[in-house]
């Protein structure tokens, strides 16, 4: 099998795959969701972040593969490409949900009330405006 074939070959199997996992990986940040902000909660999120744009990586080489093969004449390919591209979709959206999910449970650095700017820790007042930061 040549190359691009079995790149191609390869795609069909993770567009599959890549649906699956999707649906997964989005029951478990809706479920995550309702957790408190916890540290090792994010840390799994961002792991399955990892796999998930691996996944996306793997998709889009895939997707080039088969629009490649499509555009040499392969007749076969319309099908598994959009098939793949549409799971690739879905996979992107649940990419940004849990990107989105990530962001919202990381701790934020505490801001100054008067200027925004970012306070160091334990600072009594803020070092851009001198407002004054302790309760
Ligand atoms: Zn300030």
């Amino acid at each position: 099998m040549g190359f691009i074939q079995r790149i191609a070959e390869g795609a069909k199997s993770v567009g599959s795959r890549a649906r699956d996992f999707g649906e997964i990986a989005g029951d478990r940040a809706r479920d995550l969701t309702r957790k408190s902000s916890d540290l090792i909660e994010v840390t799994k999120m961002k792991h399955e972040l990892r796999k998930m744009e691996k996944e996306m990586e793997n998709n889009l080489a895939g997707i080039g593969a088969l629009y490649y093969q499509k555009q040499q004449g392969r007749e076969d390919t319309g099908d598994e490409l959009n098939r793949l591209i549409e799971s690739t979709r879905q996979l992107e959206i649940e990419l940004k949900d849990l990107e989105d999910q990530i962001e919202s449970m990381q701790p934020k650095p505490a801001v100054c009330p008067e200027c925004n700017s970012e306070l160091e820790e334990d600072v009594k007042f803020c070092s851009n405006c001198g407002r004054k930061v302790v309760d």
